[in-house]
């Protein structure tokens, strides 16, 4: 077996974040975890943004790179260091600890992919963990960027999925795995912030440049911001109109790109609850659904510290002050669009508030509730318990309202199927349990094409049942 494995792809493969130089990452090949790594899906959807051929998914020295025991040709792999603010609080360095940059990659589109695995080993900024992930974060990951990349929202990406063989400790005993995922940078706000608190002027520049040269051509540092800016608060926007949460919305975790990164204790809501927490380690409730846009606004705050030492304070200042423009321009059009509001009208923000305010009351199924909309009946009503004389008569006035809209399209705006908690633990326990893979398989295909009709995964689509009611996930995860 050769020592480094050709990926199958048109493009080339590229050195781009190491040219920044040693101040930021780590040289090291993957700790090879585990016994021999066994691939359990792989995604010919992700394959397609770097070129790579899907045949190769076949090939076991895929499943072995993809597990960081075999290194890809032409990249030497390494781990990002950054730093964060973690539950409001400076947390100092933390950097990749379970994560390695195995190759980067440009499709022919030009397009810069990074991939990414995670579980493959202790890197130096490890600090006290493992260096491992658990199968069951592993899969909730990779089925849960798939579906928000179906849902069209902003996110990594997942390309394949290996179980390592190894048992790995948490609260109990679990198996390990490793995710290779794509984005085109694991950049986040923390890494901005590593220079700044560094004191390292010049460093913070030189990430800006690296950047911007990417990903923002022609944009200066100020526009880059208020790009960024943009971008989280159309992130938020998409969140806040899909009902997800993400446990742990700390600047390590927030992607500079505006992506939906580092997938951990997330979770889409089932009935609608603003104050939803969906970490039960997050106790105060710091990262609950309606709490997130305001966070995303404090992680902005902290990376335009971080970038102060290259732009203005007040000019960074007057750019976050868009964030509410952008966040309640999007976020008033994605709601609007859930609805079948075409044409302006006066009274729309409120018949939205209203029927947010009865779904809360009520405790409706948030994603089924805009799902069934156009053909509510009995059914529809019944999900809002007590609040239900009100929706009915809700209901009248979006009657009215929408009589000369075209809803035909509805049923493409508002999914009937989100990675709900319980559906997760659904496929966790198939492959975990049973080493059923292909109900894995039949959840991922599902949950890519989320507002088709999927007759026989019609269950997949409901509230929890009562056996799997309650399910908690935690940071540990
Ligand atoms: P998170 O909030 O889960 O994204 O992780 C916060 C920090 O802890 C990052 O620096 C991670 O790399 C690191 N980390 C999380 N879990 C582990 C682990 N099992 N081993 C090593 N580092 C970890
Ligand atoms: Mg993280």
């Amino acid at each position: 077996m050769s020592d480094v494995f050709r990926l199958p792809i048109a493009g080339a493969v590229e050195n781009d974040f190491a040219r920044l130089g040693g101040a930021f990452f780590t040289h090291l090949p993957g700790e090879k975890v585990g016994g021999q790594p066994q691939l359990l899906h792989a995604n010919p959807g992700a394959a397609a943004l770097i070129d790579l051929d899907p045949a190769v998914f076949s090939d076991p020295r895929f499943a072995a790179a993809m597990a960081g025991h075999l290194p890809l040709e032409g990249f030497e792999s390494l781990a990002q260091v950054y730093s964060g603010h973690q539950f409001g609080v400076w947390a100092g360095q933390l950097g990749d600890g379970r994560a390695l940059l195995i190759g980067q990659v440009r499709n022919r589109k030009g397009e810069l992919w990074d991939i990414q695995l995670k579980g493959a080993g202790k890197t130096p900024y490890s600090r006290f963990g493992d260096g491992r992930a658990v199968l069951r974060s592993s899969i909730r990951e990779y089925l849960c960027s798939e579906a928000m990349a179906a849902l069209r929202i902003p996110t990594s990406r997942a390309l394949s999925l290996v179980a390592t063989g190894e048992t790995v400790l948490r609260e109990k005993p679990e198996p390990g795995a490793v995710i290779a995922r794509l984005a085109q940078s694991h950049v986040r706000f923390g890494h901005f912030e590593h220079f700044h608190y560094a004191g390292n002027t010049e460093a913070v520049r030189a990430l800006a440049d690296h950047v911007i040269a990417e990903h923002f051509p022609d944009l200066d540092y100020a526009d880059f911001y208020a790009e960024v800016v943009r971008r989280t608060a159309v992130l938020m926007a998409h969140w806040q109109a899909v009902g997800f949460a993400h446990g742990v919305m700390n600047t390590d975790n927030m992607s500079i790109l505006g992506l939906t990164l580092d997938y951990g204790p997330f979770g889409f809501m089932d009935s609608y609850d603003p104050e939803f927490i969906c970490n039960h380690s997050d106790e105060q409730g710091r990262y609950s659904v309606i709490n997130q846009p305001g966070i995303a606004q404090w992680n902005l705050r902290a990376l335009a510290v971080a970038l102060s030492r290259i732009v203005p304070a007040q000019t960074l200042l007057e750019a976050l002050d868009g964030f509410e423009r952008h966040f309640g321009a999007r976020y008033r059009s994605l709601m609007r669009a859930k609805l079948g509001l075409g044409r302006e009208e006066e009274g729309d923000d409120r018949l939205i508030g209203e029927l947010l305010a009865l779904m809360a009351k009520g405790r409706a199924d948030y994603t089924l509730t805009f799902r069934e909309l156009p053909r509510a009946k009995e059914g529809w009503l019944n999900r809002f318990g007590g609040a239900r004389a009100e929706a009915t008569h809700w209901l009248e006035r979006w009657r009215a309202r929408v009589a000369d809209e075209e809803l035909s399209g509805l049923d493409r705006v508002n999914p009937k199927y989100v990675l709900r908690n319980w559906v997760a633990e659904t496929a966790i326990r198939a492959v975990q349990d049973r080493g059923d893979v292909a109900a894995l398989d039949r959840i991922f295909k599902l949950l890519q094409a989320p507002y088709d009709e999927h007759p026989k995964m019609e269950e997949f689509a409901a509230p929890p049942p009562a056996a799997m009611c309650g399910l908690e996930v935690s940071c540990s995860s």
